[in-house]
């Protein structure tokens, strides 16, 4: 019986390039895997899987009774809804540790880096299993869009080492130029609904008790989104009362100017004024320097619930 290797919902370029390039190393040495996802492409990923002449893997939402890695995600929030039927093999991560449990022993290759990718670079280190040079060019992709092209401050040496052995292995030298096209391409929001874009990148935290979204989107120049604010905040107003959340945050990052634009609503806004040390105007504020919404975003959320 296969096993299934998907990252988390509202997946990412990570979470995709993670679960084909974490199931090709587990089939290399002996473990039969297949790649799943549990929600729809992004234009970013799309951008990726063309680039590199790949599928996407098959959508699967449903996991009761199978068994499964893990990548880019330990929360229950951003897990299937029957992952508590499923057995956990094991999980490849680079978040903070969520609330996810395991009945049995598994497998865990969790690092503070930059990237799940980059930690898979390294466990194919580990088995010394060669990496194709198409799956090598999507996992470069990967760590370039999670680090923004080396500026998050979630970067490390490791990153770096493993983007520099990437490009050797595909053959692509000016790295950082794919890489900006590569954000172009997440950058294009013509036609795109609102609630498209306040749930291309977002996710849902269990803080303390309650419930708290957030979402992002990582532009080359976020002054193209000006005009749409207002329908941005409608649609968040009704994902709150959707998913009955206590508060919802969209961040709009620009990559250039490396900051976000923080919009948000919620039942106690002064949780979020004093997390960030701002005053909300018109529910919104300038964060300056904020591109990570790991470690610049929730580690400070987190201890006001
Ligand atoms: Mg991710
Ligand atoms: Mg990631
Ligand atoms: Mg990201």
């Amino acid at each position: 019986m296969a096993t299934y290797i998907f990252g988390h919902t509202n997946p990412d370029s990570d979470s995709i390039v993670g679960a084909i390039s974490l199931a090709y190393l587990k089939n290399q040495i002996g473990e039969e895997c297949i790649a799943t996802r549990q929600g729809e492409i992004s234009p970013e990923t799309e951008f990726i899987l063309e680039k590199f002449g790949m599928t996407a893997p098959e959508l699967k939402t449903s996991y009761a009774g199978e068994k499964v890695y893990l990548v880019d995600f330990s929360d229950l929030a951003q897990a299937p809804h029957d992952i508590k039927e499923a057995t956990i093999l094991g999980i490849v991560d680079h978040h903070k540790l969520g609330d996810i449990t395991t009945d049995t022993p598994l497998e865990c290759w969790i690092r503070p880096i930059g990237c799940s990718n980059t930690v898979i670079k390294e466990m194919y280190d580990y088995h010394k299993v060669a990496i194709p040079k198409d799956i090598a060019g999507m996992m470069m992709c990967a760590i370039l869009s999670d680090t923004v092209i080396f500026k998050s401050p979630t970067c490390t040496k490791a990153d770096t080492k493993a983007v520099k052995e990437l490009a050797e292995i595909c053959g692509i030298e000016d790295y950082k130029a794919l890489a900006m096209e590569m954000f172009i391409a997440k950058s294009a929001v013509e036609g795109a609904s609102a609630r498209n874009l306040n749930t291309r990148d977002y996710k849902a935290f269990d803080m303390n008790g309650t419930r708290v979204g957030v979402g992002q989107l990582e532009m080359v120049d976020i002054s193209v989104l000006e005009s749409r604010i207002p329908e941005l905040f409608a649609d968040m107003q009704l994902m709150k009362e959707e998913d009955g959340l206590h508060t919802i945050i969209i961040l709009l990052t620009d990559i250039m100017k490396e900051g976000s634009q923080l919009l948000c609503l919620s039942d106690d806004a002064s949780k979020v004024e004093s997390a960030f040390g701002i005053k909300l105007q018109e529910n919104q504020a300038w964060l300056d320097g904020v591109l990570s919404r790991k470690k610049q975003v929730i580690p400070f959320l987190q201890p006001q619930f």
